[in-house]
């Protein structure tokens, strides 16, 4: 915490005292000359996070600074660190201010409410959230400053995790609790998303405010037009968004609202695919498990967009797959007709890769934080509107996408022209460095520019006049920043400068100097500099404005570029990579056949093997595979899997072909997600996972089962692994369900819709080689010591295992009582060996009494006491 202020403080550091009041939550960056200064605790986090120097101000005051052309780097490392940064910057002049420079906070730069290129992840949304709990149901806000997008969703308390996890909010924001605890409801939310939880005050969240806030951001008299009533408990949640957007938008509180954040929409879960977070995660559909990043995920082999809309958009059609048949053979129509005509997907892609990222450069006008190169791109990005709805005219395929471009090639032509009249080619990185508005486009700045260039000559005359009157050829005239124009003389000749130069710096070589009449001229040339600078900020401002008028415009262009782009990356892959159109039907079946494992396709090439499924519609609904460990099982149901997922998002798939059924929801649950969580034990997260899905599945869903009960003993993990396939089987909805365990292949048995499959093995030569297909009926053996000394186990130790294996067999074989049909007590006769057991079976029930029943029952209990 800063320390009260002391009497001894300078006028700066009550200053910054000031403002750290203003922004306790926030680091405070504060402007001084050419750094960025922290202090006290600030400093302390700065030197961890950042790794910059501590220093001390004074005796007291511990400082660190970043050095203010560099700022945006540790302003994204503060941010991925999860901390909230004010940035206070000198709102004059220092050289001109009298007294203690002018400071203000100019922005407040929070992980959910970021915009800048340089803090933003290319193809990842950066969404902020707001929540707010009743006693069932949890009501969500989330935005995306970036884009402007804002959703409202409410769901039953037990869902919110997993929706949130899926909208991935950076920052998180709920009501402030009276002792500033994290209530553990939202705990358990910011730990499942791993965003930064921001507490806000209460009011904010309150029906009757938060509904005059999103009014006036709107610019409506109610919010009945976005299909809104004022109870619905979302407006809480939304009202805090805004207000929170507002608040750091600095920028933005001129006028009181955010220009671009679109109107709310009501998210509808049902219109999508469900998949919970521990699906995503075990299908390794954003990311791997192990390594936690893109490449090697499904979405890392699918990338192939051209802009960073289509990129983002595609990370969200993965995540949200269409639960609508008719949406999905929509898309599948447009990828259909850009495989037909591969030129024509050639030229729209060329088209494409000329538009830049305009749902952020929107959103950076909007804010007041574009720079030139923002309105230059967004112009030229513009300019191919026209170019992409001709190219989409006359197409069938295309004729959706053509008409919602007509609504606006027109005006965003206009608007590209129109910037293009007013702005250079190759712009500058800041307004501050001049040069965006060409010449010849505004007499005012045009007047200015010609007092600048006319001083330039008035410049190489003086130099010239200077060089006649000394006789010093080498004479240079230069200029700094700190000491502005100077005649600069070599060390040699400093002794033949005149009287009237005054020297002003001393450097190792040389000697400059100034004379009145450099001065004067520095004066004229610095005051038409920032005249024309500042008039390039009016015109940039005015065009701004121009951008704004066409928000709508653009933000529908955006969507329209990134669909086409997400869907010209379905067509190049299925070309590439030989998908299929898969039929969608409305029964629940899933037959496939020749399917691949998209990752593993890619990665092996012709090495790797396709296999089949048949699942529904008179096939078996649950199939069981085993085989041993390393056989390919968990391959197997992923690709199953990730091939239903991709269906449902309208792409082609890796088979060579595929008939799916619409599902309502993909459960998987793979071993690999064995990772230790906090505080569960390895057991507990795997039951936690088949409890969910046992809980939710229904006769639509789509479940794959890797690998239940291995947490537990082998007769308990059993005996659940038997149960959890019996659920499933008597539910109905499709299942893969893998397992190293072969006992269980009896379930098929019992179940009609139980049918069994194998991974192929060849044993050679004592040696055991994986096939990795796919074939029907049961497998008796688990291969586990070979699979052991392929991982390298020391070959005595595979030795002894083979031998203990040998005599355990042996022995377990003279144990075993003959197989009984009932396949159910089958499963267990070899854990159960017992001679009550035997007694137990030879009871004829139908001919006990009760009281009978109960003598037998005290018999076995005493033998088995005494036993
Ligand atoms: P299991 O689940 O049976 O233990 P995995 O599915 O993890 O086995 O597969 C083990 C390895 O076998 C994979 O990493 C992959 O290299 C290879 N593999 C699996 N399926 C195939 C296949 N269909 N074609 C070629 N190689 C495969």
């Amino acid at each position: 915490m800063a320390k009260a202020s002391s009497q001894h403080d300078t006028p700066a550091m009550q200053q910054f005292r000031r403002f750290k009041q203003q922004y306790p939550d926030c680091v405070l960056f504060f402007r001084m000359g050419d750094f960025y200064e922290m202090f006290y605790d600030d400093a302390k986090l700065a030197n961890r996070v950042l790794g910059v120097t501590l220093t001390q101000r004074t005796k007291d005051i511990p400082m660190a600074g970043v050095p203010y052309h560099a700022v945006e780097g540790y302003l994204r490392r503060m941010i991925q660190a999860g901390y909230r940064v004010a940035v206070c910057d000198q709102m004059e002049d220092a050289a001109q201010a009298k007294g203690v420079v002018k400071r203000d906070v100019t922005r407040v730069v929070t992980p959910g409410t970021i915009t800048d290129e340089s803090l933003l992840e290319e193809g990842k949304d950066n969404p902020l959230g707001a929540v707010m709990f009743d006693d069932e149901q949890v009501a969500i806000a989330w935005a995306e400053l970036s884009t402007g997008t804002f959703s409202l969703a409410t769901l039953p308390i037990a869902d919110a995790g997993d929706e949130l996890a899926r909208i991935g909010p950076r920052e998180l924001l709920y009501v402030e609790t009276a002792d500033g605890a994290v209530p553990p409801r939202v705990q358990a939310l910011i730990s499942t998303t791993g965003s930064v939880g921001t507490a806000r005050p209460a009011w904010q969240f309150r029906r009757a405010d938060a509904v005059e806030t999103l009014c006036k951001q709107f610019q409506v008299a109610a919010l009945g037009g976005f299909g809104l009533e004022d109870d619905d408990p979302t407006v809480g949640p939304a009202g805090a968004i805004v207000h929170y957007l507002l608040e750091t938008q600095k920028t933005a509180q001129s006028d009181g609202h955010i220009a671009h954040l679109r109107p709310p929409k009501h998210f509808r879960r049902a219109e999508h695919l469900i998949i919970d977070q521990v699906s995503l995660r075990s299908l390794e559909v954003e990311q791997t498990i192990r390594g936690g990043t893109a490449e090697g995920s499904l979405l890392g082999v699918l990338q192939d967009c051209t802009t960073a809309m289509g990129k983002r958009a595609l990370r969200h059609w993965l995540c949200y797959p269409l639960a609508d048949r008719g949406a999905i053979e929509a898309r599948q129509d447009v990828v259909a007709a850009m495989i037909d005509d591969t030129p024509f997907l050639e030229s729209l892609r060329a088209a494409l890769h000329d538009v830049q990222d305009v749902q952020r450069m929107i959103s950076r006008i909007a804010v007041g934080r574009a720079n030139p190169r923002d309105l230059v791109g967004l112009g030229r990005s513009a300019a191919q509107a026209d170019d992409l709805s001709q190219m989409l005219d006359g197409r069938p395929a295309m004729q959706g996408f053509h008409q919602r471009c007509t609504a606006f090639a027109g005006p965003l032509t206009q608007l590209a022209q129109t910037i293009a009249a007013a702005c250079v080619d190759a712009p500058p990185a800041h307004l501050r460095d001049g040069g965006l508005v060409r010449d010849g486009f505004d007499a005012t700045l045009d007047e200015y520019r010609t007092l600048q260039n006319d001083s330039n000559a008035w410049l190489a005359r003086y130099q010239k006049q200077l060089i006649e009157q000394s006789g010093i050829t080498s004479l240079k005239i230069g200029f700094n920043k700190v000491f502005g124009y100077y005649i600069e003389l070599t060390r040699t000749h400093s002794d033949k400068a005149p009287d009237a130069w005054s020297r002003k710096q001393t450097l190792k070589n040389a000697e400059r100097y100034i004379t009145p009449e450099l001065k004067e001229y520095e004066g004229k040339v610095l005051s038409a500099q920032s005249r024309s600078i500042a008039r390039e900020q009016e015109l940039f401002a005015q065009l701004s404005n121009t951008v704004e008028d066409h928000l709508e415009h653009l933000h529908a262009f955006a969507q329209v570029a990134a669909e086409l782009d997400v869907l010209a990356c379905f067509a190049r892959r299925a070309i590439r990579h030989r998908y299929v159109r898969p039929a969608i039907v409305d029964e629940p079946v899933l037959h496939i056949v020749g399917g691949r494992h998209p990752v593993l396709d890619e990665m092996l090439g012709d090495q790797f093997v396709p296999n089949d499924v048949q699942l529904g519609d008179g096939d078996a609904s649950l199939a069981l595979i085993t085989g041993p460990n390393m056989a390919g099982k968990s391959t197997y149901i992923r690709q199953t899997a990730l091939i239903a997922l991709l269906a449902h998002t309208g792409s082609y798939v890796p088979a060579d072909s595929a008939t799916v059924g619409l599902c309502d929801r993909i459960f998987t649950r793979v071993g690999a997600s064995d990772e230790l969580h906090a505080g569960q034990s390895t057991f507990m997260v795997e039951m936690t996972e088949t409890a969910n899905i046992c809980n939710h599945a229904a006769p639509a869903s789509l479940v794959i089962l890797d690998e239940i009960g291995r947490g537990t003993s082998t007769l308990d993990g059993l005996s659940l692994a038997w149960a959890i396939g019996e659920y499933l089987a008597r539910l109905g909805c499709r299942t893969l369900f893998a397992t190293h365990c072969h006992e269980i292949t009896a379930l098929a048995d019992q179940y009609s819709n139980v049918a069994n499959f194998n991974v192929t093995v060849r044993e050679w030569q004592d040696q055991v080689v994986f096939l990795h297909r796919i074939v029907p009926g049961a497998t008796d053996r688990s291969y586990g010591i070979h699979v052991a000394k392929i991982a390298g186990l020391p070959s005595e130790v595979v030795a002894r295992a083979n031998e203990l294996m040998a005599q355990l067999e042996v022995s377990h074989a003279g144990m075993q009582k003959p197989a009984k049909p009932d396949a159910q007590l089958s499963l267990f006769t070899e854990y159960v060996d017992h001679p009550v057991v035997d007694r137990l079976r030879q009871l004829n029930l139908d001919t006990l009494t009760p009281i009978e029943a109960f003598d037998r029952l005290r018999e076995l209990r005493r033998e088995v006491e005494e036993k």
